[in-house]
C-alpha cells in the first residue's frame, strides 16, 4: 500500500536552530508547536517515535572553548541546553493530547526521568513519545551522535534528519544555488566526500548498524507524515 507507513519505529533528530524559528535565540513556541503536530500526525499513523533535539539555539560547548574556557564545562551546559529544548517539546505534544516523556542522559530527577533503554522500550511499546534529553550524556559528542546512539538502542528503522534544507546537497546550497543535490547516496560516500551534514561519528555508527539516514526540511508542515509514507522531498543514506 503505498500510503501506509514504511517504518514501525523512527527515530527523529531535530537541531536546536529549527526551535529557533524567526528568533535569534532560544525556542519559539509557535515553532514548537508545529512541529509537535508533526509528531502527532505520525504517531496516530501507528509509529513509534524517538526524539533526540540539539542545543544549539541556546548553548553550544565550543562557543566556551573558543574563548580560552573550559569544553568539558561547556558541554555540559549545551546538554543542559537540550533538555530545555526537550522539555519545551513535550510541553507542546501534552498541549496536542499527545503522550510524551523526557528521558535524560544526565540525571536530573525533579525535572525528568533518566535513560535506560529497557524504559524508552517500554515507553515506545506503550505508545509514547520517548525525547531523549542530555545526548549522549558525554562530553565532545554532539546530539547527532546521540541520535545514531539511541537510533540503535531502540532499534529504530531509520533515523530523520530535519534540517533547514530538503535534502544533502554537494555543497551549502544557501550559499552556492547549484549545489548539486543527492536524492539517494551510500554511508561510504557520505564519509568519503565529508559531506557535513551529520558528524563522522554519527554517520559511522548509523553505518555500522544498517540504520538508513533521511534528511529532509523540518519546516514544512506534514513533511515528517510524508517521508513516512515514502512521499515528499528527502535525501536517503543507505547501503
Ligand atoms: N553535547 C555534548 N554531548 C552530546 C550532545 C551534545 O557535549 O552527546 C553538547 C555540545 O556542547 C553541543 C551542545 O551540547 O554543542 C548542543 O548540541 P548540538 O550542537 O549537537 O545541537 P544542534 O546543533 O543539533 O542544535
Amino acid at each position: 500500500m503505498a500510503d501506509s507507513p514504511q517504518y514501525k519505529r523512527v527515530l527523529l533528530k531535530v537541531s536546536g536552530e529549527a526551535l529557533m524559528g524567526g528568533q535569534s535565540f532560544g525556542v519559539d513556541v509557535s515553532v514548537a508547536d508545529r512541529i509537535a503536530a508533526d509528531i502527532a500526525e505520525v504517531r496516530a499513523q501507528g509509529v513509534d517515535v524517538g526524539v533526540v533535539i540539539g542545543g544549539g539555539n541556546i548553548f553550544r560547548g565550543v562557543a566556551v572553548a573558543s574563548r580560552g574556557g573550559d569544553r568539558v564545562t561547556g558541554d555540559h551546559m549545551g546538554m543542559l541546553a537540550t533538555a530545555i529544548n526537550s522539555l519545551a517539546l513535550r510541553t507542546s505534544l501534552t498541549r496536542l493530547g499527545v503522550d510524551a516523556v523526557v528521558l535524560s542522559a544526565i540525571a536530573m530527577p525533579q525535572i525528568c526521568e533518566s535513560f535506560s533503554q529497557r524504559k524508552a522500550m517500554a515507553y515506545l511499546n506503550a505508545g509514547k513519545i520517548v525525547i531523549f534529553a542530555g545526548g549522549t550524556g558525554n562530553p565532545f559528542f554532539t546530539t547527532d551522535s546521540a541520535a545514531a546512539l539511541r537510533a540503535a538502542e531502540i532499534g529504530a528503522d531509520v533515523l530523520l534528519k530535519g534540517t533547514q534544507v530538503d535534502g544533502i546537497y554537494a555543497a551549502d546550497p544557501k550559499k552556492d544555488s547549484k549545489a548539486a543535490r543527492f536524492d539517494r547516496i551510500t554511508h561510504e560516500e557520505m564519509i568519503k566526500q565529508g559531506l557535513e551534514v551529520m558528524d563522522m561519528a554519527a554517520i559511522a555508527l548509523t553505518q555500522e548498524n544498517n540504520i538508513p539516514i533521511i534528511v529532509y526540511s523540518i519546516h514544512e508542515k506534514g513533511g515528517f507524515a510524508k517521508i513516512i509514507r515514502g512521499k515528499g522531498r528527502f535525501t536517503l543514506v543507505s547501503g
